[in-house]
């Protein structure tokens, strides 16, 4: 783990982490074909020496403020986090705008936040998993059909800052998973109810218990960024 700098006076952060020492090659045809030098660079060192006799504060990082337009794993990118010093909240741009160009951390003023878009449910793994555990014989394809549009009807009526966020694998920062909550679960039966028959209902409601936690009925919410 890292440590975020700031320097109180010039208002400049540094990112501080155990990778600012690594040594860069360069190719130079000053020497010998096949040579390579190595530039011993600690960016670190180069910090605290433009802001020599200045106060540093170490700041905070709020979790699970991180907020950007690509996928986390997308090298080259731009993205925001908060941080504050205990009396004050820093929003902090992180940058690079090449692959082998050193990340960036700058001070921004002005604020964002996240709202939400749309909110999905998973359709085709629904559909996949009915047709598997139904057959067809007792679930006819217009069943399927409008029990994807209740769900649906439902995940778009939930409050998704209410809803629990699922711990499933995170690819970007502007979707979330979250779980249905009682309230949606609790329509959602409603509704069944009088789709579905007797022992149909029967059914689907083991069916929507079965998979409220594996995955299946997980719902997608999609944000944008708002900056102020
Ligand atoms: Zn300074």
């Amino acid at each position: 783990m890292g440590k975020l700098l700031r320097c109180i006076k010039c208002d400049k952060v540094f990112f501080k982490t155990p990778f600012d020492r690594w040594p860069e090659y360069e190719n130079s045809s000053v020497f010998s074909s096949g040579t390579v030098r190595m530039i011993e660079r600690d960016d670190f060192q180069e910090f605290l020496a433009s802001h020599r006799g200045h106060r540093l504060e170490e700041l905070e990082v709020y979790e699970n403020s991180y907020v950007g337009e690509k996928p986390y794993i997308e090298p080259v990118k731009t993205s925001y986090f908060k941080a504050t010093n205990g009396k004050k909240e820093f929003v902090i741009k992180k940058f690079r705008e090449r692959i082998d160009e050193p990340l960036i951390y700058q001070i921004i003023h002005g604020n964002y936040s996240l709202h939400c878009v749309c909110i999905d449910i998973q359709s085709q793994q629904i559909k996949k998993q009915l047709e598997r555990e139904f057959k067809h014989s007792t679930i006819s394809d217009y069943e399927i059909e409008v029990f994807l549009k209740l769900c649906q009807g439902v995940a778009l009526s939930a409050d998704v800052e209410k809803l629990e966020t699922s711990p499933e694998e995170r690819e970007h920062p502007l979707t979330r998973f979250c779980k249905l909550d009682q309230i949606s679960l609790k329509h959602l039966l409603k509704k069944c109810h009088t789709l579905f028959g007797k022992q149909g209902y029967r059914e689907i409601d083991k069916f929507i218990y079965r998979h409220i936690d594996d995955g299946v009925l997980i719902l997608k919410a999609t944000f944008e960024i708002s900056f102020s």
